[in-house]
């Protein structure tokens, strides 16, 4: 047997995660068998195992939306025993039996190789974080208006992991990057990933006038709600604003005039069903844009029995960048 963080009902009913002895006769039917040593914390792993959101559409469900490991035996053609695969997303924890689990049956299109830029661990110390940051940046560029005299890229929830993955990306791009924290004390954090000036994230949290002066060329936004109705209003003519996540709040008390008065776009970004190629695209910007002291700066490392109370952690804001979880 083995541990996996399940997410199942408590005595009251709530769903919530706690670590439980498994088997292989546990795991769903999927034709790949991939025996995983490492996986990452994300702010929606936080929701499912604190019960702080509902994350797990079904109980009981293994929890974890990333993971990295080695294919042990394999019924599609297209995987075989020994490949190195990641995956991020598809369904993990929300309907699909998850990965914090030593091993873990999976379907072969969830599955990617994993980058010959890097190793298990770097590729978690990314996950889905590191991937819906490069998401996000491929989406600003394709857009089109990014231009680097043109003007600052701000980057919400800076110290979180999106947030932290992005300002690396976009400074390494040539941006100049503007971080908004809630935490003073991570400033010269943020600015040693390559933020060029750090401002407090209460500047967005009070209600707006829906037009302000134009200060971003871009956004990349973790937080939603009135910051990410702020930043639109702030947004200069024809820029673009990616929204990533809802750390603040999912609603959003914005208006229409930043879109139809300065052809702003609102770019929304997903990384749980984004298709192949997109996929490939974000892995590939990551190979050539992250740099890996950034990477190991911005990244500490925690194992399985951690999870509970990492949940609670970075829920409440206060994880700083990356957790990989040791799961071998
Ligand atoms: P995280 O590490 O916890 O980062 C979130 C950051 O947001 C925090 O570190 C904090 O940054 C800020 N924040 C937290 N609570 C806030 C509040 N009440 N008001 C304002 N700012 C607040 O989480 P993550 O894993 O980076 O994920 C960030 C968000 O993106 C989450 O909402 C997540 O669900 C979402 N997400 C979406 C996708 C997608 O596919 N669209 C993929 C990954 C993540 P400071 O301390 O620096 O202020």
């Amino acid at each position: 047997s083995f541990a996996a963080m399940i997410i199942d009902q408590d005595e009251a009913g709530r769903p919530n995660g706690r670590l439980r002895e498994i088997t292989l006769a546990d795991l769903p039917d999927h034709p790949v068998l991939v025996e995983i040593s490492h996986s990452s914390l994300n702010y929606k792993d936080g929701l499912a195992i604190s019960g702080k959101g509902r994350i797990a559409r079904r109980t009981p469900l293994i929890a974890g939306i990333d993971l990295a490991g080695v294919v042990v035996e394999s019924r599609s053609p297209e995987w075989k025993a020994g490949d190195k695969v990641i995956v991020n997303g598809w369904g993990l924890s929300e309907t699909e039996s998850g990965a914090f689990t030593r091993f873990q049956r999976l379907k072969p299109e969830w599955l990617t190789p994993l980058p010959s830029a890097f190793s298990a661990e770097q590729a978690m110390a990314i996950g889905t974080a590191g991937y819906t940051a490069a998401l996000a940046v491929l989406a600003l560029e394709d857009w089109g208006n990014l231009i680097k005299a043109r003007g600052d890229v701000l980057v919400t929830g800076a110290a979180g992991g999106v947030g932290s993955m992005a300002i690396s990306l976009l400074s390494a791009r040539g941006y100049r990057v503007v971080a908004s924290t809630g935490r003073a004390g991570e400033h010269d954090y943020l600015r040693s990933l390559g933020a060029a000036e750090c401002i407090d994230r209460s500047e967005f949290s009070a209600v707006s006038r829906p037009l302000q002066a134009e200060r971003w060329s871009g956004a990349v936004d973790s937080v939603g709600s009135t910051t990410l109705a702020n930043v639109l209003a702030q947004t200069g003519y024809g820029g673009a604003v990616a929204a990533c996540g809802l750390a603040g709040g999912s609603d959003l008390p914005a208006t229409v005039l930043p879109h139809i008065l300065r052809g702003v776009a609102l770019l929304g970004i997903d990384s749980v069903m984004a298709p192949p190629d997109k996929r490939q695209r974000a892995w590939d910007l990551l190979s050539g844009s992250l740099e890996a002291e950034k990477l190991a700066s911005m990244t500490c490392v925690a194992p399985m029995r951690d999870l509970p109370v990492l949940a609670e952690e970075i829920v409440a804001g206060r994880v700083r960048g990356r957790v990989v979880i040791e799961i071998a």
